[in-house]
């Protein structure tokens, strides 16, 4: 039996896997290349979904790994003193931008989102939360009650009373074809009349996305969290930013989404990128929230001495190396190329330093055109590009290499794209 089909017959069938019939088992990985079982290599902008943040056998982090599991010790209990998760700890608070900031470790996204929904419901003694549409924010009950997404949202049992804003999508709904201006005005009248129609009483927190993630790359004008925050402010409801693909200068103008934004959030969760493979999430946030929680709460892995390690090392590989001043180099090179293409399939191309969205629609109009991106997802594969590809409507390609990308990985990346992209456009002018 092939192992595609081992996994179908032991894995539940709601697993998704990439490729279909053709999945991809990636064997070993060098740099932003991984080689996969059928002995292909392949450039990779997906980075395992914004994971690989630095790239694959890094000396330093795998070092750094080493000397950890060295001493003998891969994890007693966080009821122990762990150096590395403390020092990983400060390093966090110092770059969070918030000011007297706590740390608390977990070892996955949802678990952070769902620790910071925790504080926040604690602290404003409220169970109600605001969630934006297209979102994705954890697989968890209540991460899936404010993931505003019916392929990934599969239970409607929440243990949250959740209210929904709209997302800022130029192509369609609500906020349709606004400009900047205009779609800001709309975001805070559609979250005064969400505060003032629908919520009864007091709303703890709204949890934001400043990129929404899985939902295709989607995000608001400059400054759409501040204007939304100046409103949440006049009931002190708390912002919490899910930070879980947009933090660490993935989005190169910034260190942190939120900073687009004008806004300090209350809370900052993360996971993903800071591990750069190994399970690491948290949360960071003001002390007076993370304080707040009336019980003891403990994660038995979250900041364990191994993943530490290797968040550590990331950071200061992350700021040593610049590569937030990368990101937004060579993600204006990508940025560039794709917005020069002249083909009637793209919808738009957006979003920020190493964090690009393609969405791909029937020629003309903005109707979404899943079967094309679907030929342009294989295509990139078939020219040795791994891509991502998402969105509610499951038409964007998602891009997110490690933010090691260098500038040659980048054109090569982007002449596979232009070729996958030029094809499908040239079938749909026939078809
Ligand atoms: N928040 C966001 C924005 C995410 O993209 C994800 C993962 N795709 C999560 C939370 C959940 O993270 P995890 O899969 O580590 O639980």
């Amino acid at each position: 039996m092939s192992l595609l089909d081992r996994h179908r017959a032991v894995m539940p069938g709601w697993m998704p896997v990439y490729y279909g019939d053709d999945a991809i088992e990636i064997v070993s990985g060098s740099g932003r290349h991984v080689t996969g079982a059928d002995g292909r290599t392949y450039l990779d902008f997906f980075g395992g979904v914004l994971t690989t943040m630095i790239g694959y056998d890094i000396a330093e982090i795998s070092d750094a790994v080493r000397r950890q599991i060295g001493t003998g010790v891969a994890h007693t209990s966080t009821l122990y003193l762990i150096r590395q998760q403390v020092e990983l700890a400060e390093k966090i608070a110092r770059v969070s931008g918030i000011p007297d900031a706590r740390v608390f470790f977990t070892n996955s996204g949802s678990e952070a989102n769902e620790s910071a929904l925790l504080f926040a419901a604690n602290v404003r003694r409220s169970n109600q939360i605001l969630a934006i549409k297209n979102s994705y924010h954890g697989r968890t009950f209540a991460t899936m009650a404010v993931t505003g997404h019916r392929s990934w949202s599969s239970s409607s049992l929440s243990p949250l009373t959740v209210n929904w804003l709209s997302s800022a999508d130029r192509l369609r709904g609500r906020m349709a074809g606004l400009g900047a201006e205009d779609l800001l005005d709309a975001a805070v009248d559609d979250l005064r009349e969400v505060l003032a129609t629908v919520t009864a009483g007091d709303v703890a927190a709204l949890i934001a996305e400043p990129i929404q993630g899985v939902g295709g790359f989607v995000h608001g004008p400059d400054g759409l969290l501040g204007a939304y925050q100046k409103v949440l402010a006049e009931s002190g409801i708390l912002l919490i930013a899910d930070e879980v693909q947009t933090g660490w200068g993935r989005t190169g103008e910034h260190f942190w989404g939120y900073q687009a934004h004008g806004v300090t959030p209350d809370l900052i969760t993360f996971a993903k990128g800071i591990g750069n493979g190994f399970a690491l999430g948290g949360v960071v946030g003001r002390a007076e929230v993370m304080n707040a929680v009336p019980a003891i709460s403990f994660s038995t892995f979250g900041g364990n001495p191994v993943s530490a390690a290797a968040g550590n090392a990331v950071l200061d590989y992350v700021l040593d190396h610049d590569l937030q001043g990368n990101a937004q180099r060579v993600g204006s090179i990508l940025l560039g190329g794709l917005r020069s293409l002249d083909a009637a399939i793209v919808g738009e191309v957006r979003g920020r330093g190493l964090m690009i969205g393609i969405e791909f629609v029937r020629p003309g109009t903005t109707e979404p055109d899943p079967a094309a991106t679907l030929r342009v997802f294989d295509r990139c594969r078939e020219g040795g590009l791994l891509v991502g590809k998402g969105g509610l409507h499951g038409n964007v390609i998602r891009i997110g290499p490690p933010l090691t990308l260098t500038e040659e990985e980048a054109r090569t990346g982007l002449s596979v794209l232009t070729d996958a992209i030029t094809a499908t456009d040239a079938e749909a002018h026939i078809s």
